[in-house]
């Protein structure tokens, strides 16, 4: 293992990382379908996997389309109180043998290694990733990024096949400071890559709240010192496990604001579905308040709140639309209205990718489109502000329009479908640029449209882009 580079931070950040306290919190989580094949789980657990759900995945064991050795199996208590009561978030969480019925698609649909000049950092626009956890409190079955939490092998540019492996703090800080030393000696850009300034950070995985306090603070400290104006954390937390977000959670945050009170913190956290933060009654419907809007869990409103009251934090919400969990305007609907209500910005929704083990998850991005425009009717304009968006090599991009017909344009006889560029890697030329293409509403990835191209300014359908 090469050795990692030691960032110098200043005697600041050392006596703020000293500061921060240890969390007390107990996620109670199951981790493994044999713990629910040999019933050691709670005793209100032993029926949440029928007898031939269980019989069906274990005798998938051992074989190429073994669920495990794809995605884990782990679920907190929290998130299993909630599920008992959703079909939603049960197929959020449970293994199916449907997940490996088909094992087409791509082993990096959007070719993210090219972007990682740094292990752990992909690096495309004025932001920067980091993987800096390989897990997450519990894991949903349609995770993305499962060959880093299954630690699988994976292709990188120059040949070498390896798993994922997670960004260390003095490496990374290191990048930072020569690429923006490079990027201001040049006149605003990079004179290889023709980035800018890399002034925005997302810290992802796996999960960053699995981390400690001091782990988190530690690389807030060290991204801050490196340049770094923003940093963004994307977490499913509020969803897997709300009391994480404890009073030693908020000291650290608070302590850091005093510290570096320049450094922006955005959360993007992830909610899929309502039934995960609303209450329900006995017959399954969610409670209105008294005063307008619904009924939170009282942990989870508790954190959001918290989270909402410093005006120097964001907090977006961002959702793939996943078959069988959310392809369902009504709960997209409500899912919009009550985050708005509560402080939280309806960020992105994400059209599935064209991942290896994805088809069980994937709708196709026609029918992605209508859900989510069916779901935003009756929601005033600042509650749908979210686009669907799909990962495009070139950089983000979203499916504006879906039509059911284009008479006059040829080629759109059935229809037409619009993306537009509105992320671009480097330079951000082909920003804003857009590509038609005549429908296919069997299509889950570019390449299903590229008999169907009518106009492509954005050049999205060049072979070799996807
Ligand atoms: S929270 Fe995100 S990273 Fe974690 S399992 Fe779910 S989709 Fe994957």
């Amino acid at each position: 293992m090469p050795a990692t580079t030691v960032f110098p931070i200043s005697e600041k950040a050392q006596n703020f990382v000293k500061s921060i306290s240890k969390g007390k919190y107990d996620r109670k989580i199951t981790a493994g379908v044999d713990k629910f094949v040999n019933e050691q789980v709670d005793e209100d657990m032993k029926r949440f996997y029928s007898q031939n759900e269980l019989d069906a995945l274990v005798e998938l064991k051992g074989t190429e389309r073994d669920i495990e050795s794809r995605m884990p199996v782990k679920m907190t208590r929290h998130y299993f109180e909630q599920a008992r009561n959703s079909k939603a978030m049960q197929q959020l969480i449970k293994a199916s043998p449907a997940e490996t019925f088909d094992l087409a698609g791509s082993q990096d649909p959007g070719k993210q290694m090219d972007y990682s000049p740094v292990e752990g950092l992909l690096h495309k626009y004025e932001i920067g990733l980091l993987y800096v956890a390989s897990t997450c409190s519990a894991h949903c079955r349609f995770c993305y990024r499962e060959e880093l939490i299954a630690r699988k092998d994976v292709a990188r540019p120059d040949g070498a096949i390896a798993p994922k492996g997670l960004a260390q703090v003095g490496d990374i800080c290191q990048y930072i400071v020569e690429h923006n030393r490079m990027v201001a000696a040049n006149g605003g850009v990079h004179p290889e890559t023709g980035r800018p300034k890399l002034r925005e950070i997302l810290m992802s995985g796996g999960d960053p709240m699995v981390l400690s306090n001091k782990i988190i603070g530690n690389w807030w400290a060290s991204l801050s010192e490196a340049g770094i104006e923003n940093i963004r954390l994307g977490t499913k937390e509020l969803a897997f496990f709300p009391d994480r977000f404890d009073a030693t959670f908020f000291e650290m945050l608070d302590q850091f604001h005093e510290n570096y009170p320049h450094t922006n913190i955005r959360f993007v956290v992830h909610f899929n579905h309502p039934d995960e933060f609303l209450k329900k009654d006995d017959a399954g419907n969610y409670i209105q308040n008294d005063g307008g809007g619904l009924a939170w869990l009282d942990n989870t409103s508790k954190s959001v709140k918290q989270l909402a009251s410093r005006n120097w934090v964001n907090i977006d919400n961002q959702s793939p639309i996943i078959k069988g969990i959310n392809d369902d305007p009504d709960a997209l609907r409500i899912l919009q209205c009550e985050l708005k209500r509560n402080g939280i910005e309806n960020s992105r929704f994400y059209c599935g990718r064209d991942i290896v083990g994805h088809r069980a998850f994937n709708l196709t991005i026609e029918d992605a489109w209508k859900v989510l425009n069916e779901s935003q009717k009756g929601l005033s304009g600042i509650e749908s502000h979210a686009r669907l968006s799909i990962t495009h090599y070139k950089g983000k991009t979203e499916v504006c329009a879906v039509t059911s017909e284009a008479n006059g344009i040829q080629g759109g006889e059935n229809g037409v479908v619009v993306f537009k560029l509105y992320r671009n890697a480097g330079a951000a030329e082909h920003r804003g640029k857009i590509a038609i293409v005549g429908r296919n509403p069997e299509a889950i990835w570019f390449n299903d449209y590229e008999d169907r191209v009518i106009f492509d300014e954005a050049g999205l359908f060049e072979k070799s882009n996807y």
